[in-house]
């Protein structure tokens, strides 16, 4: 309970009306000791900790040993934190590097800067539709139905509500990267974006037991999506493998690679133990017609991941055979396969098909319904859907 209280303050401020905000860190890996920021559009005014140093033009801004320094007039000042409060609906920044320099990146929003031990802390304190608009947008791919960036909507927003923690003691949300969800820019939205998130403003996706599910999805999954234990060793009931027919006549739903025979009996030899004497041609001939965890059979422990990763296949789920001194494996789809899959979700979206239904049909035993609400449920101690 003490959990969701947090979560709520953190994502919705004191007023739920009011639109719900999250921090994202930006260049968080980078250590950035100076960095510029100006208005892009519309204008904002600075605030050096509760001082205002007027509307903004641009201020560069350097990492002290003792707080943030600010170049005014000459003169630098140190503060503790740095403040960017827009003036406006809609107003953007530009931010670039300077140490180490980085091009030009656009936010919208306000920023946060303060001291961090190896570097300067900035955070973009966007609203939640603006973050997930540029999340989308940085997924990349324009030109989808409506209902499959619905989808993705509600798969990030899901993530980030889930992981709003992941980065508290970098004090902020989630970072701009891929360890989180990569959050490079904005303002090349496409208009259909933009009303994706807003047409499923605070839909998220839970389980039977009303908790977020960990959003997995892969591009392809081949016509058969993956049970998790394949690929984390641990299995989670909504994730139950099935077959998918939407994606198999999609740009990735096959492919074909060839691998020099001694270096795939070289490996399955040095890492497994399985060998050409023991095991003769076998170890270059399976017909894998469905997902399975091991290449082969089980009892030679190879697991069909190490294979993808040792090979850098594209899925770990293909057959093999020998042809002229060549080991030829065909494969299935494109990633992981966990969870959602996005070519089957185009597809499923191009038919008619709602994101709701998407949604239920690659995770099973979910609903989709509004955080907001379901944390007033909670809060209320009315229970929950
Ligand atoms: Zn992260
Ligand atoms: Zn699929």
């Amino acid at each position: 309970m003490l959990r969701i209280l947090m979560l709520s303050i953190l994502l919705l401020g004191v007023a739920p009306a009011q639109a719900q905000e999250i921090r994202v860190g930006i260049f968080h890996e980078l250590n950035m000791r100076g960095i510029s920021l100006s208005a892009n559009e519309g204008s904002y005014e600075v605030f050096g900790d509760t001082t205002s140093l007027g509307m903004l033009e641009t201020v560069n801004i350097q990492w002290k040993s003792n707080g943030v320094g600010v170049t005014t007039n000459g003169v630098v000042s140190v503060f503790d934190t740095l403040l960017l409060i827009k003036q406006n609906e809609t107003a953007s920044v530009k931010l670039k590097g300077i140490s180490p320099t980085t091009k030009q990146h656009f936010y919208e929003d306000n920023f946060e800067v303060t001291h961090g031990p190896k570097g300067l802390r900035i955070v973009n304190r966007v609203s939640m539709n603006n973050y997930l608009s540029g999340v989308i947008e940085s997924e990349g791919g324009g030109g989808r139905h409506l209902e499959y960036y619905k989808v993705q909507a509600l798969m990030s927003r899901t993530y980030a509500i889930k992981n709003s923690h992941r980065h508290s003691k970098d004090g902020y949300n989630v970072c701009d990267g891929t360890h989180c969800q990569a959050y490079h820019n904005k303002l090349r939205y496409t208009p259909k974006i933009r009303t994706a998130v807003e047409e499923s403003e605070g839909m998220v996706l839970v389980d039977q037991n009303n908790k977020l599910v960990t959003s997995y999805f892969s591009a392809n999954c081949g016509g058969q999506t993956c049970d998790a234990s394949y690929v984390w060793n641990t299995s989670v009931s909504y994730l139950e493998p099935f077959i998918d027919t939407f994606c198999i006549h999609t740009r990735q739903a096959t492919w074909t690679k060839s691998i020099d025979r001694y270096a795939w009996r070289n490996y399955l030899r040095d890492q497994f133990g399985v060998t050409e004497a023991k095991h003769g041609d076998l170890i270059y001939n399976f017909q894998c017609n469905d997902r399975t965890a091991f290449y082969i059979h089980p009892s030679l422990g190879v697991p069909m991941r190490d294979l993808r990763t040792k090979f850098r296949l594209k899925s770990a789920y293909f057959s093999t055979r020998l042809e002229n001194g060549k080991v030829i494996l065909e494969g299935h789809g494109f990633g992981h396969g966990v969870g959602l899959c996005q070519e089957g979700a185009m597809e499923m979206a191009n038919q008619g098909y709602d994101y709701t239904q998407i949604a239920r049909f690659y995770f099973h035993n979910v609903k989709v319904l509004d955080w907001r609400r379901n944390q007033f449920f909670q809060q209320t101690g009315f229970g929950s859907e």
